[in-house]
């Protein structure tokens, strides 16, 4: 059985490894849903060294917080992907240097790579480059998002979602390495879109339960090398 102790410890892993990855820096948060309840790292504690006993817990049906540390400011991102979409296990936010040029662009990330063809579609770009603090706020942004499993925010940052947690990585991973591999070929001129039929023969491919566990490995493991895992074994 899961307890509320595996459920932080993975929360604060799962940090650090997009802390090393450079995709987190003083900002960033991956969030894990259990139930009715969603795991968060507290809103100051550092991303790349955060503990357990510093990973909040935060209801997902009214937004009340449970335990003593204190969820980020933009929680009410995590809790609107979760209440409108009961497939999803896990959140993050993040303002990757790459997707979010896309996103102070105001550009969709169109499919040009097989690290885009991930998602199975362009990325959307929701328009209001607000902080998303409010329930009010955070429902456009996961209609915006539809039936994709990521979002780039105006101006802000990206939203992407997984069924678990090792998916949601992968696909914070892959949304970056799209959106540079798109920003280099544009230097090269027009980049070339998948069609329809492209994306979906590549997909079926990556978006296998074996690549996101080799691509949640290697990030896992260069955090480990790292040293950044060492206080958590
Ligand atoms: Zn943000």
């Amino acid at each position: 059985m899961t307890t509320l102790r595996d459920m932080r410890l993975e929360c604060a892993t799962a940090t650090r490894v997009l802390a090393v990855a450079g995709l987190f820096d003083m900002h960033g948060h991956i969030s894990i849903r259990q139930g009715d309840m969603m795991f968060i790292c507290d809103r100051g504690a550092s991303r790349l060294t955060v503990r357990p006993d510093l990973i909040s817990s935060v209801r997902i049906s009214d937004g009340k917080q449970l335990s003593e540390a204190l969820p980020p400011s933009e929680t009410a991102l995590h809790l609107a992907a979760y209440r409108a979409k009961p497939e999803v296990g896990s959140v993050a936010h993040f303002h990757p240097m790459y997707a979010t040029a896309f996103a102070v662009a105001g550009k969709p990330l169109e499919v040009a790579s097989n690290a885009g063809a991930f998602f199975g579609g362009t990325i959307p770009v929701h328009d209001n480059p607000e902080l998303i603090r409010t329930d009010e706020l955070g429902a456009p942004v996961t209609r915006d998002m539809g039936a994709a499993s990521a979002v780039l925010l105006r101006g802000h940052g990206a939203l992407v979602v997984g069924g678990d947690v090792h998916e949601c990585v992968t696909a914070a991973l892959y949304l970056e390495e799209s959106a540079q591999r798109n920003y280099l070929a544009a230097n090269l001129g027009k980049v070339k879109a998948y069609n329809a039929d492209e994306i979906r023969r590549v997909r079926e491919m990556l978006a296998s339960r074996f690549v996101i566990e080799k691509t949640w490995l290697y990030a896992l493991e260069k955090a480990r090398v790292a040293g950044a895992l060492a206080d958590l074994d």
